[in-house]
């Protein structure tokens, strides 16, 4: 072996000891060594190790088949093949698909909220690397033009500092060579948090909350829009309209949780 390199895994492997890495769901120091050498593995526990601890990364399980096939949600039977759900059949989608990384509860749940409530902005970079990974499982990479991120109203962004959606994709995406477009599609209207609406009410709040500065940038784009959480779909699909409307090919939806 290469002195410096082995000189080099020595020092990471005594500052490891020293400074362990603390989880950053639970906040317990945890033993953790990046696996020098080996070939990089793409699991979801590998790929949060650096940030998550053992238990924690237990339950940070991906949705799996089946699930519909539009709105991506998992059927609670875990026997047959993807289809429509029943609320797609119902209800106009203006997306062509939604896919996300896992369910909205249990370890995913909190890390999504102490990332866009807590402040931790440093929850981003595993976060990210399952969004990531999302995408390579469900979309070929020349398949997408542009990525856009739904937009924060700018009174929410002043207050949080940062839109939680442009912070799980940006760095990837732009490694990927995916363009990507944080600026075109806006939040023009204010709107009450959607948390305690019904399914009805949170279609009619969010009705007319969105515009874009430029239209022109997305026609005939195939556009994946990307979110933290989907939750009834009201907002994702408000987006989708308005991008349909102007042109673009196809709109796909990416968020991290599915609620279900
Ligand atoms: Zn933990
Ligand atoms: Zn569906």
């Amino acid at each position: 072996m290469d002195t410096t390199l082995f000189l080099q895994g020595l020092w990471e492997t005594s500052l490891r000891i020293i400074f362990p890495p603390k989880c950053l769901i639970c906040h317990t120091y945890y033993a953790w060594q990046p696996s020098a050498g080996s070939p990089a593995s793409d699991t979801v526990s590998d790929i949060t190790a650096p940030y998550f601890c053992e238990s924690c990364r237990e339950d940070l399980t991906p949705i799996a088949s089946p699930f519909c096939s539009k709105c991506g949600v998992p059927f609670v039977s875990r026997e047959g093949v993807d289809h429509g759900c029943s609320e797609c059949v119902l209800e106009r989608r203006h997306f062509r698909k939604a896919r996300a990384f896992g369910v909205y509860d249990g370890n995913l749940m909190q890390a999504i909220h102490l990332f866009k409530y807590g402040n931790k902005t440093s929850l981003s970079r595993p976060l990210s690397a399952l969004a990531r990974k999302t995408f390579f499982q469900f979309w070929e990479q020349n398949s997408i033009d542009l990525v856009v991120p739904v937009p924060l109203h700018m009174k929410r962004l002043r207050e949080r500092g940062f839109n939680q959606a442009h912070l799980v994709v940006r760095r990837w995406v732009t490694q990927e060579d995916i363009p990507f477009d944080g600026l075109t599609l806006s939040r023009s209207r204010w709107t009450e948090p959607q948390t305690n609406l019904s399914r009805a009410d949170r279609r009619k709040n969010i009705k007319g909350a969105f515009s874009l500065r430029h239209p022109e940038r997305i026609k005939g784009q195939r556009i994946l829009l990307v979110d933290d959480v989907y939750t009834t779909g009201a907002t994702v699909n408000e987006c989708a309209k308005v991008l349909m409307k102007a042109g673009a090919e196809f709109v796909d939806v990416l968020t991290l949780a599915r609620a279900v």
